[in-house]
């Protein structure tokens, strides 16, 4: 079974101006013909995705059985025009469409006054699979209601993602380091960690030393084949996969996009494009310099599967 353990569902107004202003402005200097204001509206509009029918076609196209959909919570400094229960709710809705395919995650932000309560409430009703967390939003790991979410997902057996590695400008650099997650490892040594994009770029040395003494956090590697989708580059990322695995196994790697499926962006093959880079990279490396076939297969799926056994979906056969 094939898992990309990092996708994102939008519809228009999930996210917040800053991050739409960022990257208009961004690509608008790229582009010097075009303004900011008019890249704006059309990077919203490609990035929508309402119903998650445009994920399901890339998941195809792309043969990847199941994807998990992380919304996230920008928390209460970013300005967002549509609620955090219009966006998690959007997220169960297409995962009850399609339940084999699509698997629910909850995103919150400790620094909301009922953070605790919506995400008690979405896991007593078995309803996501795992929680998404973003401290580069501007809150530290170790906040006492951050502190209440690990207990109760570790208590329920769900495992948390969190963003990790160098964040936008807009975010909180140093909020977004993997070894700011160590107290939270030493104090719930049994929660399952997704260490998401593994501290990429900078980082990925404190991502591997946490994984290292801790055998539950699990490094998922979406990012690193992204903006450079040239072969040379993914053969770098397993190169430096193939060595980590020295030293934390060859079992703690999960493979993510960071897809996010609206047609217009990233287009309908940019999944594709990404799982075949690393099958080509892998394969066109020495035998004795690769990852084995069960590493790739741990990699591709396996290994998030065991982190999400609790979840009450079967997966896509
Ligand atoms: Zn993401």
């Amino acid at each position: 079974v094939i898992i990309d353990a990092h996708t994102h569902l939008l519809d228009r107004g999930f996210w917040p101006d800053e991050w739409f202003d960022h990257v208009a402005e961004e690509w608008a200097a790229k582009a010097p013909e075009r303004t900011p204001a008019h890249i704006r509206e059309r990077i919203e509009d490609g990035l929508a995705d309402p119903d998650g029918e445009q994920m399901i076609q890339s998941m195809d196209l792309a043969g990847i059985d199941a994807a998990i959909l992380l919304p996230m919570d920008w928390g209460p400094t970013f300005n967002t025009r549509r609620s955090l229960k219009e966006y998690q709710d959007q997220t169960l809705r297409a995962a009850a469409r399609w339940p084999t395919r699509l698997i629910p995650f909850g995103g919150v932000d400790p620094r909301r006054p009922d953070a605790l309560e919506r995400i008690s409430d979405l896991i007593e009703a078995d309803s996501i699979a795992g929680l998404k967390l973003y401290p580069a939003a501007g809150w530290e790991p170790l906040h006492p209601t951050a502190l209440q979410l690990y207990d109760l997902c570790s208590r329920k057996g769900l495992p948390v993602l969190f963003h990790t590695g160098d964040p936008l400008p807009i975010l909180d650099r140093q909020l977004g380091g993997p070894s700011l997650l160590e107290s939270v490892v030493s104090e719930f040594p049994e929660l399952v960690i997704l260490a998401g994009h593994a501290g990429a770029p900078s980082r990925w040395a404190d991502a591997i030393d946490l994984a290292k003494r801790h055998p539950h956090v699990l490094l998922e590697m979406s990012v690193w084949v992204w903006a450079d989708t040239s072969l040379p580059n993914a053969i770098e990322v397993v190169r430096r996969m193939v060595q980590a695995a020295d030293e934390i196994g060859p079992d703690r790697f999960v493979f993510g996009t960071d897809h996010v499926s609206g047609r217009k962006v990233r287009g309908l093959t940019a999944m594709k494009t990404i799982i075949e880079l690393f099958r080509t990279a892998n394969s066109s490396l020495d035998e004795s310099a690769r990852l084995s076939e069960t590493a790739m297969n741990a990699f591709l799926g396996e290994t998030v599967g065991k982190a999400l056994s609790g979840w009450r979906h079967h997966l896509a056969p």
